[in-house]
């Protein structure tokens, strides 16, 4: 008889520990990583098996806990998903981020394909996972086909021997021929001449692009590149869970870096994991890997099916795929012998996950690699404030530089235009002169521009320019955006719609002005300009990229173009890859800078610097135009000087002098529901017993601002407080404030999370 130790699969934050149950000898199936029925509360539970162990006797010879008192495991539901490392990482994401450790767990297992516990009537019912994995039968001709005659009535025996001379088809693909089959081919299965075979089919493989499979060539490394590696194989040698930051501008060659290092760890059998933001996630991403190392990679996505994700995790877990590339979750497959993980533009902020477990991953990251002795590299023209701290401060982390571009052009020169100054001398377009005689020098000469409207803040507002009226939702406090399409206001959160005004119904003014314009008032603005000119325009926003493969032709559409335009939010600020574009335009740089969060002027500062690296990446020069109503404003100075030294030297001590990270560690407690009083009187409680627990527990040194709203006070119709707390970067916060937030009880309308190491206090 063995002892399990079982999460259960209850979401709550009081279920914080594992429970004992016994595993009967007949449970041979039975391994760490297992889901399980077992007996909980009066009913049938769900459970994974995180540890597992022989009853054990003290020196009486009594076992330590008495198994009568411990329930059994009624059923072994699945193979085992995950090993002891994987549960030791989840218990580690419970504790470090304050979550319900099912959350944890769950990170671990095959993307829609676990059990799940139903209620049907007065009874619990285990519901099989409806995605797994799916084979097809494969019809060929057998031995006997060659001397097999058909009668002569015998046409669809006929037709199916006839169709398979041209080789194997698919049982379905006959079926779609030939109608019902099954009989016929009963038959002749019977009789040697047809084969049937099982086969696993892999989803999603036939939407590959053609460049896919091409294999690359390893070009010689720049003298950069080469120390780079040489730094990060020297980390892969001792193998101690080292971290190295690429500090290398765009174009100096870091995913070349990657790919020799991702070479070495899998000449030394171990596996890969390369994460990429989301949106860089494209086929020509994928490409690069999968030119050098061809079927050995997995990739993992959000856009993919559950299907498609299903085959890939399977093909890891099989051991097929030794290097996985995908966004953030891909840092929980099943990868045996994980010797090196990779976080390219690691400063993104879409590597924190937005719902419990709210982990960071490159903390995640680093963690693994302390824990199986691999090698973390992290990536980035822009590296994080953290990262670029702890290089400094932090034993084991590392920082190499590539400062040139590989073919050896420097970075595009970066001009501010100030729109105040444009806007005091009478000139109202978004459009700056600048921008305009830009744009049409580089579409008169057959050339490309990318230009960057900036969507992230209130961008896209009415404002009544008499009285300064902004309408906004009834429902979630935030601006409103105008949308070109029927004149609406349109709110971005709830979606919320009304008819533009034709009056201030403040003050009654006619004069209300579209502020920080959308990307379809933009584009209207653009055709006007252009007009006459041949140039092609291609927009790219959240509206234009919904369809699946809709990213992609539009870049393609872009590309093939001669002259064109292409205009877009940030999602245009990365990966964009091409020798022709000459001009880069910002047409609004200073709406983030007003964002009134902690890493505005940071994110203000690598927006520039990213969308700046899209310019003259080949033999023609290229210009990038920077357009504010901020020109003084320290990060955009010295984003437009590729100073990093003096933006960090600013920033670095704003953030001391104002108690932000990197010099303190942050906590966000959020707390939210639809009766305002009643998120009030929540948050106010919470932020009462966080004092007490700071004056018992914690010390002076740490900090707590009151219980107050969120900037984004309203969204869809609920309402949002939050309480900030600052601690000493050697403190543990989740240690302190675990206990609190578990013992809890929940409130019926009122939700609370922690945020540990929040990504912005929005
Ligand atoms: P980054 O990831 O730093 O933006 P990339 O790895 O995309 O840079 O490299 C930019 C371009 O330079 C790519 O087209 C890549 O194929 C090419 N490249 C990288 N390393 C070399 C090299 N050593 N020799 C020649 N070309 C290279
Ligand atoms: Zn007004
Ligand atoms: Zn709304």
């Amino acid at each position: 008889m063995r002892l399990a130790s079982v999460i259960l699969d209850i979401p709550t934050q009081s279920l914080d520990t594992a429970y004992s149950y016994l595993a009967d000898d007949d449970l041979v199936d039975l391994e760490v990583g297992c889901a399980v029925a077992v007996p909980f509360g009066g009913r049938l539970a769900i459970g994974y098996v995180i540890a597992l162990a022989e009853f054990v006797a003290d020196e009486e010879g009594t076992p330590r806990i008495d198994p009568a008192k411990l329930k059994s495991i009624q059923q072994v539901l699945s193979h085992s998903y995950f090993d002891e490392d994987a549960a030791a990482c989840a218990q580690f994401l419970s504790e470090s981020y304050i979550a319900p450790l099912s959350s944890c767990v769950r990170l671990f297992t095959p993307p829609g394909g676990v059990p799940r516990m139903v209620r049907r009537g007065n009874w619990w019912q285990i519901e099989e996972p409806t995605i797994g994995p799916v084979d097809d039968r494969w019809v060929s001709l057998g031995q006997a086909a060659a001397d097999f005659v058909p009668k002569q009535n015998a046409v669809k025996q006929r037709g199916i021997i006839e169709a398979l001379q041209g080789g194997e088809l698919r049982l379905a693909e006959l079926a779609v021929e030939f109608g019902s089959i099954s009989a016929v081919l009963k038959t002749l299965v019977s009789q040697g001449v047809v084969e049937i075979e099982r086969r696993r089919r892999m989803r999603g493989g036939g939407e590959e692009p053609a460049v896919a499979f091409s294999p690359t060539a390893k070009p010689a490394l720049t003298a950069g590149q080469k120390s780079a590696l040489d730094v990060i194989s020297s980390a892969q040698e001792r193998a101690c869970g080292e971290v190295v930051l690429v500090d290398g501008v765009t174009g100096s060659g870091k995913t070349e870096v990657y790919l020799q290092a991702i070479e070495k760890a899998l000449g030394k059998g171990q596996g890969a994991i390369v994460l990429v933001p989301e949106i860089s996630l494209t086929p020509q991403t994928v490409a690069r890997f999968r030119g050098r190392f061809g079927d050995a990679v997995a990739v993992m996505h959000s856009r993919m099916s559950q299907g498609e994700r299903y085959d890939q995790w399977d093909c890891i877990r099989s051991g097929k795929a030794r290097v996985v590339v995908g966004a953030r979750s891909a840092l929980f497959v099943p990868i045996s012998s994980l010797g090196l993980i990779i976080i390219d533009e690691e400063h993104e902020g879409s590597y924190k996950q937005d719902s419990a477990p709210r982990y960071v991953s490159r903390d995640v990251a680093a963690w693994m690699v302390a824990q199986k002795q691999a090698t973390l590299v992290l990536g980035s023209a822009t590296p994080s404030i953290e990262t670029l701290y702890r290089c400094e401060h932090v034993k084991g982390w590392q920082r190499v530089v590539l400062p040139d571009r590989v073919n050896g052009r420097a970075m595009p020169h970066i001009e501010i235009v100030d729109m105040a100054r444009e806007f005091g001398s009478g000139h109202r377009s978004m459009f700056s002169r600048t921008l305009t005689k830009a744009l049409f020098e580089a579409v008169d000469a057959g050339r490309k521009a990318v230009l960057l409207l900036n969507q992230r803040g209130f961008a896209r507002f009415v404002l009544c320019r008499n009285c300064g009226y902004v309408p906004q939702c009834p429902s979630c406090s935030l601006s409103l955006t105008y949308h070109e399409r029927g004149g609406m206001l349109v709110c971005h959160h709830c979606g919320y719609k009304e008819v533009l005004m034709a009056q201030c119904p403040e003050c009654g003014s006619p004069y209300l002005k579209k502020f920080g314009a959308g990307t379809q008032r933009v584009e209207a603005e653009l055709v006007a300009l252009l007009e006459g000119r041949d140039a092609k325009i291609v927009r790219m926003d959240a509206d234009t990229t919904t369809a699946k493969g809709a990213h992609q032709k539009l870049l393609e559409e872009f590309g093939g173009a001669s002259a064109a335009v292409l205009l877009g939010t940030q999602m245009i600020a990365k990966g964009l890859d091409f020798d022709d574009v000459v001009l880069v335009g910002v047409i609004n740089a200073d709406t983030m800078l007003r964002l009134p969060d902690f890493r505005s002027n940071e994110r203000t500062f690598n927006l520039i610097e990213q969308v700046a690296g899209r310019a003259g990446r080949a033999e023609l020069a290229g210009r990038v135009l920077v357009q504010t109503y901020e020109a003084d404003a320290g990060a955009i100075r010295a984003a437009a000087s590729y100073n990093r030294e003096a933006f960090l030297t600013e920033e670095l001590s704003k953030r001391q002098a104002l108690g932000y990270p990197p010099f303190v560690r942050l906590a966000n407690i959020l707390i939210w529901g639809k009766n305002e009083e009643e998120v009030k009187e929540v948050a106010e409680g919470i932020f009462a017993d966080i004092e007490k627990l700071i004056f018992d527990v914690a010390g002076q040194k740490w900090v707590c601002f009151g219980a107050v709203p969120c900037v984004l006070a309203k969204l869809r119709e609920t309402y949002r407080y939050h309480i900030v707390l600052k601690a000493p970067v050697e403190d543990d916060i989740a240690a302190v404030l675990g206990p609190l937030f578990r013992r809890r009880k929940a409130h019926k309308t009122v939700n609370v999370a922690v945020d540990i190491d929040p990504d912005d206090l929005l």
